[in-house]
């Protein structure tokens, strides 16, 4: 039953959600699919990288004694006896006098300990004059400066990005074991939807949310499992939430407020258990969480925007957590507000903003017109101001946090976008 009442904080709302949020099984994948993952294993150097001395140079690979007191004026005369291109094994040692040309990633013969650069030599007929003196050691890369056979290298729980996979593909690694990516169900519900190329008979919208939340889904390393419309009829929803219930999670769209045709709360109810469903937010303040079928459940407001708001402060870190991501919040900044910014009601507010780097200093502004269904404003927005609680008006020159979107760089915005003095959404409820 719907016995509680109270408003969460965002922070209560956050920690409530997370605790209920499991660490998702491990599962054996592709070197080339493991970007975006997480290790569910320590992975251990299984030789010493370099595996032997050699070049970090084209040159010749000399004893540095011979080299001693080398100049251009009074170059070192050197006999040449082999040639060693890279992928391939010294036939003979380098004994004094004597040189070995050499290219980058050649191993090192024996006897030499350092490389002449080309630069700093001349060749001759057999021979090489030697320019400049090396010390010994000079360009040479040791067996295991890198790592060393046995070194724990890649711990679990370690995110992989490209320089992660470069190490694995170092160490050998074909195959290696990352923590499952969730599947994300993700219904949309309401009577007004069509889909994007569906006619627009009178009264209706097109679906926005489906596919911006499914998104947010691939966006966070989810994979989204698309369920489409149910109409606002019990029977409708409860037959399309059954559907959803062999995925991770759960993921509705609307119905959440107070309205009489807001079925989805009802739904949950009887085949869950709601969790909460009202966050001292601003937008999204209607906000749903629970659990349905043994998997967690998001009911996130249905304007577009409160919808992708509410997704970026709670879904995305329960995503990231299932998937064993340690740092689950946005990065911050602080930036300096460039317009004053209003919160009244005791709400923790998130303005869609644009942050930009001006004199040395962050600076942000709204990224456009506030109402909760704004999409121009969503699309402008490469952060969410974040104004607390009991901040009701931040004054121009304050300073602000603000959570970067992703790939919400500071680009600018092109040019062009939205209609000067188009009509704000209602901000009533979300
Ligand atoms: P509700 O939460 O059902 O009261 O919906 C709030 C507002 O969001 C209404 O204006 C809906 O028409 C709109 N809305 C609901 N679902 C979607 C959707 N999937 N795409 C675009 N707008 C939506
Ligand atoms: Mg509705």
């Amino acid at each position: 039953m719907l016995t509680d009442n109270r408003i969460l904080s965002v922070d209560a709302a956050l920690a409530r959600i997370l605790a209920q949020i499991p660490v998702l099984p491990a599962e054996e994948v592709l070197l080339t699919e493991a970007l975006g993952r997480v290790l569910a294993e320590d992975v251990y150097a299984d030789i010493d990288v370099p595996p032997f001395h050699n070049s970090a140079m084209d040159g010749y690979a000399v004893i540095a004694a011979d080299t001693a007191g080398a100049s251009r004026e009074r170059p070192v005369e050197l006999r040449v006896i082999a040639d060693l291109p890279a992928g391939q094994v010294p036939a003979v040692p380098v004994r004094p006098g004597e040189a070995v040309r050499i290219m980058t990633g050649a191993p090192l013969p024996d006897g030499a300990d350092a490389i002449v650069r080309v630069e700093d030599t001349e060749r001759g007929e057999g021979t090489v004059r030697v320019l400049a003196p090396a010390r010994p050691g000079r360009d040479v890369r040791l067996a295991g400066e890198d790592v060393r056979a046995g070194d724990l290298v890649l711990p679990t729980g370690t995110f992989v990005r490209p320089a992660e996979v470069g190490m694995l593909a170092m160490l050998g690694r074909r195959r290696v074991r990352v923590v499952r990516r969730p599947r994300v169900a993700v219904l949309t519900t309401g009577d007004e939807l069509v889909d994007v190329d569906e006619p627009l008979t009178p009264g209706k919208i097109r679906n926005i949310n489906l596919y911006s939340i499914s998104a947010q889904v691939a966006w966070c390393g989810g994979v989204p499992v698309p369920l489409g419309v149910a109409r606002d009829t019990l029977e409708e929803l409860e037959a399309r939430i059954r559907e959803g219930l062999s995925t991770d999670m759960l993921i509705t769209s609307a119905g959440v407020s107070v309205g009489d045709y807001d079925v989805v709360k009802a739904v949950l109810d009887k085949l869950g258990h709601i969790d909460f469903w009202r966050v001292n937010m601003k937008p999204a303040k209607p906000l749903a969480f629970g659990r349905i079928g043994g998997i967690p459940m998001f009911g996130l407001p249905g304007n577009p925007a409160s919808s992708m708001v509410a997704f970026e402060q709670f879904v995305r870190p329960a995503l990231l957590k299932m998937q064993g991501r340690r740092a689950l919040h946005k990065p911050t900044l602080q930036a300096i507000a460039e317009v004053a910014l209003d919160n009244r009601g005791g709400r923790r507010a998130f303005v869609r903003g644009y942050v930009h780097q001006h004199d040395g200093a962050w600076r942000v502004r709204p990224a456009g017109q506030e109402g909760a269904g704004i999409m121009t404003t969503m699309v402008r927005a490469n952060c969410l101001i974040v104004i607390p609680e009991q901040v009701e008006r931040v004054a121009p020159g304050d300073t602000v946090t603000v959570e970067l979107l992703d790939g919400g760089a500071a680009e600018e915005p092109v040019a062009g976008g939205g209609r000067p003095g188009a009509a704000g959404g209602d901000d009533c409820c979300a």
